[in-house]
């Protein structure tokens, strides 16, 4: 465990926005920073960071905390995350260059 003195000292060290933009893409929006949250499927971002005093909050399922609890929380939810990055990829794809690939090397039975 950590003592609670050095949770606050590795606190002080990190910007819970840059721990959060890892895995959001956040946009300020006043002293906020808001994005689509990690924890729950939502289009429309409510999921806020208050880098001023370190914390988050999502008001669409009410996770909330700094960026020791982001970490933690985060961990189970990584598939998911990745998942909800990947229509977005593929959708850049889509438009030019899918045809350019080929389908060959399956191996012949
Ligand atoms: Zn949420």
């Amino acid at each position: 465990m950590i003592p609670p003195k050095q949770v606050q000292e590795i606190l002080d060290a990190t910007r819970i926005e840059e721990v959060v933009e890892d895995f959001v893409t956040l946009k300020r929006r006043g002293v906020n920073m808001i994005g689509l949250c990690p924890f729950h499927g939502e289009r429309t971002p409510s999921f806020n960071v208050n880098p001023a005093r370190n914390i988050f909050k999502c008001f669409g399922c009410g996770k909330a905390g700094d960026a020791i609890t982001f970490e933690g929380a985060r961990k189970p939810y990584l598939p998911r995350s990745a998942a909800l990055a990947g229509p977005e990829i593929q959708h850049r794809n889509s438009g030019s260059g899918a045809l350019a690939r080929t389908n060959g090397g399956s191996p012949t039975g």
